[in-house]
């Protein structure tokens, strides 16, 4: 690896850094950044390949060794500088001594992520490793595919590694390495496969042979073929290694050792010498192009990254906006802050019953629904009146047909018409108890919308607000009713000595004289039609100011109970919960999901931050 020269030191190792620094931050979360995934089948050499270029052992064995993503990054330190290990997973972060301990570590990390032997887990465990014998390079590790589930694991094993390993190779910023024993037919292997769904082209996709030891006689043509891109042609091409068998793991040949033999077999052999000579073969060689290749993916990636994490901060910002500010922890902001929603709240819902413009976005328009319910009720009015006329005149002529030129009984007095009036207010009560409820359900309603958008976010206090819209409006509907109906009593008391029904009176009869003059009235009787008629206009005068009072009564009592009273109550009452309530906590409790989303956006946006400063500062 002395190879890596000056150039590399200065431009490849704060690359790397950087998106390392990225991952950890975890904005892979965010947007996709520029890594090297393993993959290969089983017993395919994949591990002997990473501690190969880690110059450290990890943990191998039959069955799913590696039980989650494994990222493992390789830092250069310079000649003489010491051995420097770490391994960080869950939040726990551990330094390792010595080389040696690295794979009892990874086991231990293993053993907690994956919790038992059978499953698997998308956690990642993050293994640091600082040498002088390692390239620049981080590489994640995935599970190997495996066709048949061991005893005990689950029978979809197999699918469940699939798609752990789909999740990582599908990314577009992610080289795929596919690790393939010389002794297998390639195009037959699991692992090619996969990377052949995810990236068509082998655009981002490099074959590493591993086993050259133990090509199968007669076969070494065909590999010299396939490392020369020949057979299954991939842009990044092929590279070709040999690691450590089983024989030299007992032998606990060390790894500088294992380089010089490597170089040595491939300098020897008759086929492969080739391969050597181009500059396909060895480890080293494959850390020269992997951290070449990586560098330079991340130098090229780069503005795009700094595009999308500016992107993705506004989008976050503009997000988090939405959710409005976190209610303060302190005690005593809390109440404030709940002052201010509260006021903001009432103010509105004040506004809302003057019909003035609200703060909160969405207004309910209560007033048309007022402007409908009181024209129905001036309808009625209207029709009623049109109606109790007719009937008053059908009955007038009546009287009149029946005593014809001859004396009015006694008992046909002005009493007898009263009590036809009478009868016919009172059927107005109900119509007007309705209107008074219809209107009284829409402010509401209005009221609870205005609670919700004002509220969002925050549950026990929209719960708070309805429980006193509720109380305030069933008193107030109740008294407004009780007013109501002592309206209909007093109208039905109207007497003929009130002046405006005098007036009135005077009008009505003023209209019906200047009918008299135009000889309208065919007059038969003149005694008994005077008096007939004489009765029939204080009984339409009775009726019409009845009404007329009606008109502007009903709507008043509603006006003031419904609308203004109500408003009024509503702001007293929510500002005494403002000054009384003792669970300023509860009250104030957000929404569990949105609490959770705002978190999460939190989260993110303190990564996007600290993801610019790491750019900035390259
Ligand atoms: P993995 O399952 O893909 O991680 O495969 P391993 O790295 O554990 O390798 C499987 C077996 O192949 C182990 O016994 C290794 O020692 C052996 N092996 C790996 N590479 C070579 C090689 O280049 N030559 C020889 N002879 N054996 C190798
Ligand atoms: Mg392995």
């Amino acid at each position: 690896m002395s190879t890596l020269n000056q150039q590399y030191e200065e431009k490849v190792r704060p690359c790397i850094d950087l998106i390392d620094s990225l991952r950890s931050l975890g904005v892979e979360k965010d947007l996709a950044l520029p890594a090297i995934a393993v993959i290969g089948d089983q017993s395919s050499g994949k591990s002997s390949v990473l501690e190969a270029l880690s110059g450290v052992a990890l943990p191998r064995g039959s069955g799913i060794v590696t039980r989650c993503p494994l990222e493992l990054k390789m830092k250069r330190m310079k000649e003489g500088e010491e051995w420097y290990g770490k391994i960080s997973y869950q939040g726990i972060e551990e330094e390792i001594e010595s080389p040696a301990d690295v794979e009892e570590k990874c086991r231990k990390a293993l053993g907690k992520i994956a919790r038992s032997w059978l499953s698997i887990s998308e956690e990642l465990i993050s293994l640091e490793i600082c040498s002088a014998h390692v390239p620049d390079l981080t590489l994640i590790d995935l599970p190997s595919i495996t066709r048949v589930a061991v005893k005990g694991q689950p029978e979809n094993i197999g699918e469940q590694i699939k798609t752990l390993i789909r999740k990582y190779i599908s990314r577009q910023k992610t080289t795929i390495l596919v690790v393939v024993p010389c002794n297998v037919d390639i195009a037959t292997t699991e692992a090619l496969k996969m990377a052949q769904e995810v990236d068509l082209g082998g655009e981002r996709t490099l074959g590493i042979l591993t086993k050259p030891d133990l090509v199968d006689k007669g076969t070494e043509e065909t590999v010299v073929a396939v490392v020369r891109n020949e057979v299954i042609p991939l842009k990044k091409g092929y590279m070709i290694v040999r690691c450590r068998g089983q024989e030299e793991i007992k032998k606990k040949v060390s790894f500088p050792e294992v380089i010089e033999k490597e170089k040595a077999f491939f300098k020897k052999h008759v086929y492969f010498q080739t391969l050597y000579d181009e500059g396909h073969a060895t480890v080293t060689k494959l850390a020269e192009k992997l951290t070449h290749e990586l560098s330079h993916h991340i130098e090229t990636s780069l503005p795009r990254i700094e595009e999308q994490i500016e992107e993705k901060l506004e989008e976050t910002q503009a997000e988090l906006e939405k959710y409005g500010s976190e209610p303060p922890s302190d005690e005593a902001e809390r109440r404030v802050f709940l002052i201010d929603k509260v006021t903001a709240f009432t103010q509105d819902a004040i506004s809302l019953t003057t019909g003035e413009e609200l703060k909160c976005g969405d207004k309910p328009n209560v007033f048309s629904t007022l402007r409908r319910e009181f024209g129905k009720w001036n309808t009625h009015l209207d029709r009623s009146g049109e109606k109790f006329n007719k009937r008053i005149e059908k009955e007038v002529e009546k009287y009149e047909e029946k005593y014809r030129g001859r004396e009015l009984p006694g008992f046909i007095n002005y009493k007898t018409f009263e009590v036809m009036v009478k009868e016919q207010i009172r059927q107005l009560e109900e119509p007007a108890v309705i209107n008074l409820k219809e209107i009284g359900d829409a402010v509401t309603k209005a009221f609870i919308q205005l609670a919700e958008s004002s509220f969002t976010r925050f549950p026990e206090l929209v719960k708070k607000a309805k429980a006193k819209i509720g109380d305030i409006m069933r008193k107030l509907l109740s008294t407004a009713q009780s007013m109501l109906r002592t309206q209909f009593k007093m109208e039905l008391l109207v007497s003929s000595v009130d002046r405006t029904y005098s007036s009135s009176l005077s009008e009505s009869k003023r209209e019906k004289d200047e009918d008299k003059l135009k000889g309208k009235n065919i007059v038969r009787n003149m005694d008994n039609h005077a008096t007939l008629q004489e009765i029939m206009l204080h009984i339409k005068s009775y009726y019409k100011i009845a009404s007329q009072n009606l008109a502007y009564q009903i709507p008043l009592v509603i006006r003031y109970h419904i609308l203004q009273e109500s408003a009024i109550q509503l702001q007293r009452e929510m500002l005494q919960v403002t000054q009384e309530e003792k669970d300023m906590y509860k009250l104030l409790c957000q929404d569990y999901d949105l609490d959770m989303k705002r978190t999460a956006l939190q989260g993110q946006f303190k990564r996007l931050m600290e993801a610019r400063t790491c750019l900035a500062e390259l």
